[in-house]
This record gives C-alpha cells, sequence and structure tokens, in this order.
C-alpha cells in the first residue's frame, strides 16, 4: 500500500485532497493545527501538530513517503493577507514550515514532494490592466509580488528547487489560482472572495443590497477544487517539476462575479462597490505550460462550481441562524 503525508490536512485543500487519496487507495497521515471545519478526516492518522516546531515535523515525517503535499500555511483572503497587519506572521509561520518540511523529505528520501505555491507570486506590475494580466510562469521575474505572502511563496519555491538542484529531492511547484468550493472557509475573515459573495447573497434579503469591495472592476478566475486536486495529483505524479499554474483561464471581473451569485440564488439584490482590500488589478492562470506538459487543464465552466458552492453555503448560512 502506498503511503502519502498530507500537511495542512485540516484545511480546504488539503481535507478535499485526503479523500482523494484514500479513494486511490492510499494510507493517509494528515497533519495540521485543528480537524477539518465541516466533515471527519478520511485519513487513516490525523495528527494535530504545531508544523513550525521541527520535534513535530520529525514526528510526523519518520520514515519514507511516496508522496508528501505540502499544503500547510498561514493564509486567508483578502482580508487576511492585504491589509499588511499579519504580515510577519505570515511570512514567519510559513518560511519555517518549508524549511522544516525540506529538510526531512530530504532526510527520508521521500518519493515526491508537492508543494502548493499562489499566483499571489507574480509581479504586480504585470496585473495592472485588468483586461490583459499577464501570468505566465515565465513571468515571475524580476520578481515584485504585492504581498509579503507572495513573497514567501517565491522564497519557498525556490527552496524546493533548491533541495531538487542540490540534494536530487523530487519536487513539484504548483501556483493555485484561486481555488473554491464545498467545505472552504465561508466566514471569520479568512474566507476568500468566492465563498464571501456567496454568504453575502444569501444572507441578503430579497431586494437588498451586497457590498463589495472595491469598484469591482478588478478581475480574476476561480477554479473549482475538485479540478484543483485533480491538476494535484497528476502534476505530483508526471515527470515535470514545475512550476506550473493549476487554475482556470475564465476571467471575470468581481461585479459580473457577484451578478453570477445572485443570479444563482434567483433573489432580486444590488450591489454596492465600497472601499475594502483588492489586491492587483487584473489576475488570470495561464494555462499553456500545464496543457502542453500534461496534455491536461482544468475545464469546468465556473457557474458550475458556483452553484455547488453557493448551494452548500445557503446550508450553512441557515444551520447557523437555526
Ligand atoms: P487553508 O487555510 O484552508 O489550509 C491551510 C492549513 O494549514 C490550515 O488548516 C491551517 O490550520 C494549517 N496550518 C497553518 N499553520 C500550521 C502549522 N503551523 N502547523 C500545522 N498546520 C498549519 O488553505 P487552503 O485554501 O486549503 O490552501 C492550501 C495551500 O494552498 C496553502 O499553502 C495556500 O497558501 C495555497 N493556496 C491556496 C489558494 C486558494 O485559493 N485556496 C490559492 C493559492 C495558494
Amino acid at each position: 500500500m502506498k503511503k502519502a503525508l498530507v500537511l495542512g490536512a485540516g484545511g480546504f485543500i488539503g481535507s478535499h485532497l485526503v479523500k482523494k487519496l484514500k479513494s486511490e487507495n492510499f494510507w493517509v497521515r494528515g497533519v495540521d493545527l485543528k480537524h477539518p471545519d465541516f466533515s471527519p478526516t478520511a485519513a487513516d492518522d490525523f495528527v494535530i501538530g504545531d508544523l513550525r516546531r521541527q520535534d513535530v515535523c520529525e514526528s510526523v515525517l519518520d520514515g519514507h513517503f511516496d508522496e508528501v503535499y505540502q499544503l500547510a500555511a498561514d493564509m486567508g483572503g483578502a482580508g487576511y493577507i492585504f491589509t499588511g497587519e499579519h504580515d510577519a506572521d505570515v511570512m514567519h509561520n510559513s518560511a519555517i514550515i518549508n524549511l522544516n518540511i525540506c529538510h526531512l523529505c530530504n532526510i527520508h528520501k521521500v518519493g515526491r514532494v508537492f508543494y502548493s505555491s499562489s499566483a499571489c507570486m507574480y509581479p504586480a506590475y504585470n496585473q495592472e490592466d485588468p483586461t490583459n494580466p499577464k501570468c505566465s510562469e515565465d513571468s515571475a521575474y524580476p520578481a515584485a509580488p504585492d504581498s509579503e505572502y507572495g513573497w514567501e511563496k517565491l522564497f519557498s519555491e525556490r527552496l524546493y528547487l533548491a533541495y531538487q538542484r542540490n540534494y536530487n529531492l523530487t519536487v513539484r511547484v504548483a501556483r493555485f489560482h484561486n481555488i473554491f468550493g464545498v467545505e472552504g472557509t465561508w466566514t471569520g475573515g479568512k474566507e476568500k472572495a468566492p465563498a464571501a459573495i456567496c454568504r453575502k447573497v444569501a444572507e441578503c434579503p430579497e431586494g437588498g443590497v451586497i457590498e463589495i469591495w472595491g469598484d469591482g472592476l478588478q478581475t480574476r478566475s476561480f477554479l473549482y477544487i475538485d479540478e484543483c486536486v485533480e491538476g494535484v495529483l497528476r502534476f505530483t505524479r508526471s515527470d515535470f517539476s514545475g512550476p506550473v499554474n493549476i487554475g482556470s483561464e475564465e476571467m471575470i471581473s468581481i461585479n459580473d462575479f457577484a451578478k453570477m451569485v445572485i443570479d444563482i440564488s434567483g433573489k432580486s439584490i444590488s450591489i454596492k462597490n465600497i472601499t475594502g482590500p483588492t489586491g492587483v488589478r487584473g489576475r488570470n492562470s495561464d494555462n499553456a505550460l500545464i496543457q502542453e506538459k500534461l496534455g491536461w487543464a482544468p475545464s469546468q465552466p465556473l457557474v458550475e462550481g458556483m452553484k455547488k458552492t453557493y448551494a452548500w453555503i445557503t446550508e450553512q448560512v441557515k444551520n447557523t441562524k437555526a
């Protein structure tokens, strides 16, 4: 039986990834500060532990694993990452986890290690035009991420790739672009735009108004969780090390995105744009490289994933009120 280690297994993407690995008959150990928020973990062994601590990392990465997925990070949506209030924690906490994990993956010569970077590492100067952002993998340098979160991701990408170069550790580095879906954080300050907009619409009475941060003309693309997990597994088991984008190329303005959710709800709701943290003006995945290297790219339209996510968040809102 193959063994996988999922770090950050109590988080959104990690908990979905564990389920998928179990469906493939892996023995899975998950590690996180917390259990998954919305359903029991599917992992065979789930360790509550702080991966900033070297002794914790040593106890969970205690031998050979065929696949290691490093998803643990101190992160959240724009309200967490772009206000500047959490910069020191974001950089320190995530970097120390990656330093620990790289070192131990090499000591135990794991089969391969997947590292989840982010589109936030792309230079801000290529993302000022909301209609034409540039996020091809080769546009990463000269580096100029717009957040400390992005700088830490860039550092850690380089760290994993350096271990591959110097120690022959097999690493896979992917840059996620806005992953969303059911069982993702939807309230509390760390939720991201898709979940926040679904919650606002679900809570809004017929004929009401929802607030959207910024002028709403900023653009993004969003990828549904099932496609993300599929991409992660295909990429990890491929011969290509990356970095590679895992995202959707269906770019949409935030106001149009809000209108999509309002349409799904069937309610009559209007939008009020207010000042708030927004990040870069435009961002879209560029899937040419993943298409070329893997012969695969995600394909589901945004609206399909949003229908499932809106239905799930509506349930959560109802349960909270009950
Ligand atoms: P998440 O916050 O739901 O999951 C991260 C998990 O890491 C959390 O459960 C958290 O408790 C855990 N963690 C944090 N610090 C820890 C520590 N010291 N010890 C143990 N566990 C710790 O986030 P997610 O959306 O599942 O993202 C997973 C990874 O993908 C992260 O590295 C994130 O930066 C990256 N990413 C996500 C997106 C996205 O849109 N979701 C986009 C780009 C990159």
